[in-house]
């Protein structure tokens, strides 16, 4: 049995019997007595089949293309280990996140090097490793690399990420392609060009390829296709100074459903727009085909995470609002209180119960911004009960903190009926176990 928010939560989802809502075959019911909640659940079936989608999608129309999952929208052993089995490579953007990729074994190889200010300590576990490519971001990180290189007896293949002054209609926070942003170096200034040409010249780089990023989350497609031309035409001029344009990538940002009626377009449509654009501007401008890099990270995990919430306290005001309380917040899910992020809920043990009253959705942590959903039509709550929030596995456990001292929640994978365990929830030791006191 479906219901109307289908859409934005994972593939397998479902009406089980009791009127619960179902995830990869368990029981949301089930699942919250076993491991309780807050809980995030990733569906592995959703999980592999966007990973495919992906590569099917892209490979199909531009077959020189990899897909880079950008970790930072959550990344753990398992889920590293599953997306790479799915054929996708991983981007990192911290020593930790690296450290993570490789204790799950991904290659060194297929990982890539992010970030704005890397430390020499990150570029230099970097290139021990054996990375496949530090994305470079800057003057400073250009001279240090290349030391670094030089005095590890190495040639370190890199990408540069250019900022092309294109908005792509997101929130103010999350837009990273434009000129006020500290990512990216700008070709407008002229530092793209400067940059360029110090990394051909650096003896211990090889730069093998370009990089921009335009911001997340990216409902339109046109912001990808100028932005392709724009930059290829910008390169160009290079061709001659001896940029060789092995690899080309116009990063990630691809969207996803958090609204039943804010959908975004198919994996497909990002693919035709992304790959015709890059095959008609290398053709119009005489490069060869590169190999293409795409950074999915939030249409991979996003839709595969739901997190689970038991109600508690209910507080109404006559005539201005009812706060429904959850046992999570903004310590597992800071996108409401900082992006304004809006999602859709249900309630999890009652999934055919008609709407009749609009209420909010708070957090337990203080703070008033803690809210999770403001004004949203749904039964009569009352203690006790499960509400689910769907698209939640994007940029929620990876933010999450332990403000006011709650532990992290845990994280379970479902398929085929059966729930396991890939992150366990913190303990009151945990929060104790960094502390020094001799
Ligand atoms: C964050 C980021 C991505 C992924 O963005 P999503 O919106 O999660 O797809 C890709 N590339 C770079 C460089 C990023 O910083």
């Amino acid at each position: 049995m479906t219901f109307d928010t289908a859409e934005i939560f994972p593939i397998t989802a479902g009406i089980g019997p009791g009127d619960h809502l179902t995830l990869g075959g368990c029981d949301a019911t089930d699942l919250v007595a076993e491991f309780g909640t807050p809980l995030y659940v990733f569906d592995e079936d959703t999980l592999r089949a966007v990973s495919s989608e992906f590569v099917r999608e892209f490979g199909s129309r531009y077959p020189s293309t990899k897909v880079l999952y950008a970790s930072k929208a959550y990344i753990g052993l398992a889920l590293a280990r599953l997306l790479h089995e799915e054929g996708l490579g991983l981007d990192v953007v911290s020593g930790g996140e690296l450290a993570m990729a490789l204790a799950a074994g991904i290659p060194a190889e297929d990982i890539y090097f992010h970030g704005n200010n890397k430390s020499p300590a990150e570029l230099e576990m970097a290139l021990n490793r054996g990375i496949g490519r530090v994305v470079v971001d800057g003057f400073l990180e250009i001279e240090m690399l290349d030391a670094l290189a030089g005095a590890c007896g190495m040639t370190q293949d890199i990408l540069l990420r250019v900022s092309p002054g294109i908005d792509p209609h997101t929130h103010a926070k999350t837009t990273t392609g434009i000129l006020d942003s500290k990512f990216g170096l700008s070709i407008e200034t002229g530092d793209a060009t400067t940059a360029i040409r110090q990394a051909i010249a650096a003896p211990n780089l090889d730069l093998v390829g370009i990089h921009f990023h335009l911001g997340s989350p990216i409902f339109e497609l046109e912001p990808y296709s100028i932005a392709i031309d724009t930059v290829l035409t910008f390169l160009s001029q290079f061709i001659s100074e001896g940029l060789d344009l092995r690899e080309f990538s116009p990063g990630g940002g691809f969207a996803i459903g958090y609204l039943r009626d804010e959908l975004p377009p198919a994996v497909g449509s990002y693919a035709e727009v992304i790959a015709n654009a890059t095959k008609a501007s290398c053709a119009r401008l005489g490069f060869g085909e590169p190999l293409l890099t795409v950074e999915p990270g939030r249409s991979i995990v996003g839709r595969a995470g739901v997190a689970l919430y038991t109600v508690g306290a209910i507080k109404n005001i006559p005539t201005v609002r009812t706060y429904v309380s959850l046992d999570g917040g903004m310590g597992d899910n800071i996108r409401p209180a900082l992006y304004d992020s809006r999602y859709e809920a249900v309630v999890a043990n009652r999934m055919s119960d008609a709407p009749a009253e609009t209420v909010t959705l708070a957090g337990k942590y203080c703070e008033s911004g803690d809210i999770l959903v403001k004004d949203i039509a749904l039964p009569v709550l009352q203690a006790g009960d499960l509400v689910a929030i769907p698209a939640s596995g994007a940029y929620a456990p990876s933010m999450a903190s332990n403000y006011n001292l709650n532990p992290r929640p845990a994280i379970i994978m479902v398929k085929d009926g059966v729930p396991r365990l890939i992150r366990r929830r913190e303990s009151y030791e945990d929060l104790m176990a960094w502390d020094v006191d001799d």
